[in-house]
């Protein structure tokens, strides 16, 4: 099996909220952004148990680019005890706060994707405040409400180099299939004339930076 072939595989198996067709969409756009500016700068925000971090490391190490992995790791509101998107087996026994870190620690090391992908543990803001590097690549997937994604929006995309390209996920066209705010910064993102779309896959929106 080629490298491609076994994280693709692999990526497929870990925990998380990234569909197998938005994933593959996820990991080929970012292949081809490395292959514009290899040894790139990428970051994600919402890193959760490493899923989409395999999608994007594996094209990541192909480019020589590095992904800063983004999250405090104690899970956004939809997936804290009585919400929807609870996983019990996530929790700490020892504070009994959801943590996510130790899950995502051993994802990357199988993936022994360790040079490529680089965790950061914060909140996305603080990070963002200190974080003076041009992306090449950003993923925004981390805190769904409205001030968490408009804060991501705010401090995050004027970080994107010119043709550097900005990638929302959770961005549904119809309010009955999810919540507004990922639709939201992606309709101010096309709005604000710096960005133009590039591709779209379910709820996978890319686009670039002009
Ligand atoms: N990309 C992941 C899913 C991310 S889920 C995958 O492929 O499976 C959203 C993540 O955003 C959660 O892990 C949550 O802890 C994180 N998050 C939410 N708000 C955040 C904030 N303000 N700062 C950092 N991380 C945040
Ligand atoms: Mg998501």
């Amino acid at each position: 099996m080629s490298r491609r072939d076994e994280l693709l595989a692999y990526a497929n198996t870990v925990k998380g909220f990234m569909p197998r067709d938005e994933g593959l969409a996820l990991y080929e756009h970012a292949l081809a952004q490395g292959e514009r500016v290899p040894a790139g700068t990428w970051l994600e925000i919402g890193a959760w148990c490493g899923k989409s971090a395999i999608y994007l490391g594996a094209a990541g190490e192909a480019s020589s680019s590095v992904l800063y992995s983004l999250d405090h790791h104690h899970g956004s509101e939809e997936n804290q005890a009585g919400w929807t998107h609870f996983d019990p087996a996530l929790v700490d026994s020892a504070d009994g706060r959801l943590n996510t870190l130790p899950t995502w620690q051993r994802s990357i090391a199988r993936a022994h994707l360790e040079s490529t992908v680089v965790g950061l543990v914060g909140q996305s803001v603080v990070v963002a405040k200190h974080f003076n590097q041009p992306l090449d690549l950003l993923f925004i997937d981390g805190g769904h409400g409205r001030d968490a994604a408009w804060a991501d929006y705010e401090a995050w995309t004027p970080k994107v180099a010119p043709a550097g390209l900005l990638l929302i996920h959770d961005v549904f066209d119809d309010p009955a299939e999810g919540g507004r705010p990922p639709f939201e910064i992606y309709q101010a993102a096309r709005g604000s004339g710096h960005f133009i779309d590039v591709a779209q896959e379910g709820s996978l929106r890319v686009l670039r930076r002009v």
